[in-house]
């Protein structure tokens, strides 16, 4: 299986993590989209959303707890910040391994494109 993300979990592929333990990784989008945009994936390969089962609940509640830490810790838990997560290609899903964008850093806008 061709996976870019699970690459980067292997670290066959370079990438700025900044943050790894047993269940998930941390890392900065090669493409940032604003001053603090890093990728919140689960190292299991759940390719999106919709393929989220019941017994990855807690895993996905430990991803968001994450993300929570990215924010603190880049000090934009006050200020505002935004969590994404597309599913498939109408909504702009490029990679298929889940992954949940943390966002902030700078005013954002609503609605989306
Ligand atoms: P999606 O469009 O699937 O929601 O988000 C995929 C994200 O992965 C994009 O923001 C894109 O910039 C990022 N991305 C794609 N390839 C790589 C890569 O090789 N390394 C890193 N760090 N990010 C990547
Ligand atoms: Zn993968």
């Amino acid at each position: 299986m061709d996976c870019i993300f699970c690459d980067i979990i292997k670290k066959k592929r370079p990438a700025k993590i900044i943050y790894e333990d047993e269940l998930v990784i941390v890392f900065e989008d090669i493409n940032p989209q604003a001053p603090v945009h890093v990728l919140v994936i689960p190292k299991k390969h759940i390719p999106t959303s919709i393929d989220i089962k019941e017994e990855d609940n807690a895993l996905i509640g430990y991803l968001f707890q994450i993300a929570n830490k990215v924010a603190i810790d880049n000090g934009i838990s006050g200020r505002g910040f935004r969590l994404v997560m597309n599913c498939n290609r109408e909504a702009g899903q490029t990679i298929f391994h889940l992954h949940l964008h943390v966002f902030g850093g700078r005013i954002m806008h609503w609605p989306p494109g």
